[in-house]
């Protein structure tokens, strides 16, 4: 018997959904094994009934149920509820799901100043343009979903490498929890390392990374942190190379931002990025800013408003 499966999409960009179409063929073989019931991106599934009758949201029984996108507003967070009254395992997919993600940068701000920053121009008044019927109200904070709900397995990435989430599926279906890496993209990196102490002073992304040529193999180029730039694959869960290991944009000579989240599922990326720095002589004075450390995992109240002066 088919394992029954429902999908649903929050406070997301679909590009956790692409991953699962980046399948390929692989997706022609889960399919065989697994029902759809539900997945908004594939299926036109009404929550209200078929003819909009129903009286309360409804979402089919499942036996697993996936999750993207953080939770931002009413709507978000019934679905999330809905999901998981019905799925007997809850996956929270890519880091939105698993830390906020990127739309959670925006609770460095209050809601309010986030509404007004949103709606007001030069020349308009945010109250002619907020919408007030018919969207969901927003909630205070942007949050990963096990803030509001109980999720059994995290699969985080930006997007999620399909290797990985082929893998996990693969694990779920035939009754395993998945094998996740507890270990950091530099750990997974074969740049040239010389220790610690090697970090002069930071640059800026602009600058290009030095190598050879394009065709210089990594494991011949020097470290990027090494040599400057603030690659954050210290503090940063491995995965994104998918079977081929390679992190995804060390392989593209491009420093790691973060977008896999902390390598512990509670750790802070700042605080980890910020002592890793301080213990190799960087003065932190230095950094243009803090919060970016956390542009991709600022949900878990990691990111608040800074308190206003009276
Ligand atoms: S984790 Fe990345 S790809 Fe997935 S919904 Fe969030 S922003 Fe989109
Ligand atoms: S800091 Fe970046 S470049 Fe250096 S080893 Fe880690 S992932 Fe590789
Ligand atoms: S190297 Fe870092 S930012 Fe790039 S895909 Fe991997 S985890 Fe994400």
């Amino acid at each position: 018997m088919k394992v029954k499966v429902a999908e649903e999409w929050l406070n997301a960009c679909s590009g956790c959904e692409i991953a699962l179409v980046d399948l390929g063929e692989r997706l022609l073989s889960v399919l065989e094994l697994v029902e759809f019931v539900h997945i908004p991106v594939l299926m036109d599934h009404k929550y209200y009934g078929q003819l909009g009758d129903g009286k309360r949201l409804e979402i089919p029984e499942a036996k697993v149920g996936i999750l993207t996108g953080g939770i931002r507003n009413e709507e978000h967070l019934e679905v999330a509820e809905e999901m998981r009254r019905k799925c007997e395992i809850i996956i929270a997919l890519g880091t939105c799901a698993t830390h906020g993600g990127i739309p959670a940068l925006a609770n460095s701000y209050a809601i309010e100043d986030v509404v007004d920053r949103y709606y007001s121009t030069e020349s308009t008044d945010r109250a002619d343009f907020v919408p007030s019927e018919g969207v969901p109200p927003l909630l205070e904070t942007c949050s990963a979903v096990d803030e509001k709900i109980k999720v059994d397995v995290y699969l985080p990435g930006c997007p999620p490498h399909p290797d990985q989430a082929f893998a996990a599926l693969s694990a779920l279906l035939s009754g395993k929890l998945p094998d996740l890496p507890d270990k950091s993209v530099c750990d997974r990196c074969p740049t040239v390392r010389e220790g610690k102490g090697q970090i002069k002073q930071l640059r800026r992304f602009l600058q290009a990374p030095q190598y050879k040529s394009p065709e210089e193999p990594l494991d011949k180029m020097r470290c990027l942190l090494e040599q400057g730039f603030l690659c954050m694959g210290s503090v940063t869960k491995a995965g994104c190379g998918g079977d081929k290991e390679v992190p995804r944009c060390i392989a593209s000579r491009v420093p790691c931002r973060g977008c896999y989240g902390p390598v512990s599922h509670d750790g802070n990326q700042l605080l980890l990025m910020l002592n890793g720095l301080a213990s190799n002589g960087v003065d932190l004075r230095s950094l243009p800013e803090y919060t970016s450390l956390l542009r991709f995992s600022g949900a878990h109240r990691l990111l608040r408003p800074a308190r206003k002066e009276v």
